[in-house]
């Protein structure tokens, strides 16, 4: 189906200013879906050539800047490119592609500029885009898009969604955001009791296992808005909240035994049981297949078989308060298997507070005892 349609959006006109003269023509600026297409391709083509070019070239080990530029220029020309169909709904809307698109060209022009051998391009290949540029990126045009609000086009649920965990961001969360930053406090409870109530821990856990989830790509839009509404109010006690018991729901959905679905997905939908994700370590964190903490089979305390986990992770948000963690943890002791050598554990723990937590499970039988703690990074600010 064809995205657009030319007598939608006018030409931009240009007003008669004497040369040099400080002014800008962006008053008039209309949008032009057709020419931000036009650099869209432009830039796609652009792209283009310089994965073939690193492909030829040695691949991403051999050029990690290039591959890091180019990984960068390529989701923001597919997200522009996303952006057209959103750009054909409205005046405003065509207004914040054509923008967007702006910003996309002048992003990729700043990246390869003096790097075009690097990129096995001809100098100034984004040369066609410059006029577009002038239009898009002219400061009083971008100014004029703050004055409304890009429509979200949403269906009636999801607005629902939107009204529910917006006023719940303005009631509560809002109002103790910049105490709980300035004083380094925990998340307050009444949050997370709000929003178990609301039924926002639920949102990606099955109905079946208790949770609202119905399947379907629908579900990650309601987490997708709920979590732009919380973080509205405050990423650190609001957007962040949810997204960590979503990341063990998915990980169980998707690869957990029947028991553990049973066992678990319950508890995450009423916030019984708060996860936290333990992933990241001191040197590994896009890196995530090098991770070194191991795994090791053993046999617990009590008899059973168990693992013991040994190593250091970081970066574990809501670590102290959290019920468990969601651990990922090499159990191949081969390294050379990267990613195929690693497991996820479900790791209960104690709760914890501000001053972290620390617990130690005693020796028995063959097992020698155990230690886990958790250390705070405080509030910068
Ligand atoms: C506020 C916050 C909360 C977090 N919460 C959690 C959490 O709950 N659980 C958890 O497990 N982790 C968490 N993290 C960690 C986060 O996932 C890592 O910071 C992230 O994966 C990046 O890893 P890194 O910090 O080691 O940076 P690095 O991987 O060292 O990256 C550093 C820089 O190098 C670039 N780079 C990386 N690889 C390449 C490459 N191959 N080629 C070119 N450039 C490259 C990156 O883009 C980046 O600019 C959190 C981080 C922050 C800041």
């Amino acid at each position: 189906m064809p995205l657009l349609q030319r007598p939608l959006f006018n030409r931009p006109q240009r007003l008669g200013v004497p040369a040099g003269a400080l002014t800008t023509v962006s008053a008039v600026t209309a949008p032009d879906l057709h020419d931000a297409a036009d650099v869209i391709d432009l830039a796609q083509r652009v792209v283009g050539k310089a994965i073939r070019h690193l492909a030829a070239s040695g691949g991403p080990d051999a050029h990690q800047v290039l591959a890091y530029d180019i990984a960068h220029a390529s989701a923001q020309v597919e997200t522009a490119r996303a952006l057209l169909d959103y750009g054909g709904k409205g005046d405003t809307e065509a207004r914040i592609t054509c923008a967007f698109a702006a910003d996309m060209a002048h992003d990729l022009i700043t990246r390869l500029c003096g790097r075009e051998r690097l990129w096995g391009l001809d100098p100034a290949p984004m040369r066609d885009a410059h006029g577009f540029l002038d239009r898009f990126r002219d400061p009083a045009f971008l100014a004029s898009l703050a004055e409304t609000p890009g429509p979200l086009h949403l269906d009636s649920d999801f607005e629902l969604v939107q009204a529910t965990f917006r006023s719940f961001a303005d009631n509560e969360i809002v109002p103790r955001a910049e105490h709980v930053h300035r004083h380094n406090d925990d998340v307050p409870e009444e949050i997370i009791g709000g929003l178990a109530e609301m039924g926002a821990f639920g949102l990606s856990v099955p109905a079946e296992y208790g949770g609202y989830s119905e399947g379907g790509d629908g579900e990650y839009m309601g987490m997708v808005v709920a979590t732009e509404e919380l973080s509205r109010g405050s990423l650190g006690i609001g957007g962040s909240l949810i997204t960590r018991p979503e990341i063990l729901t998915r990980a169980l959905v998707k690869g957990g035994t029947e028991a553990q679905k049973q066992h678990w997905l319950p508890k995450l939908a009423t916030a019984e049981v708060m996860a936290a994700v333990a992933v990241t370590e001191p040197d590994y964190g896009s890196d995530v297949a090098g991770i070194k903490v191991t795994a090791t089979p053993a046999v617990g305390p009590d008899g059973s078989a168990g693992y013991v986990i040994n190593g250091v992770k970081t970066w574990c948000t809501f670590g102290a308060r959290a019920d468990v963690l969601m651990l990922l943890a090499r159990t191949d002791p081969d390294r050379a298997k990267t990613h195929r050598g690693l497991s996820l554990f479900i790791v209960p723990k104690p709760r914890g507070d501000s001053h972290g937590f620390e617990f130690a499970q005693p020796a028995g039988g063959a097992h020698t005892g155990g230690k886990m703690e958790g250390r705070p990074i405080d509030t910068i600010g």
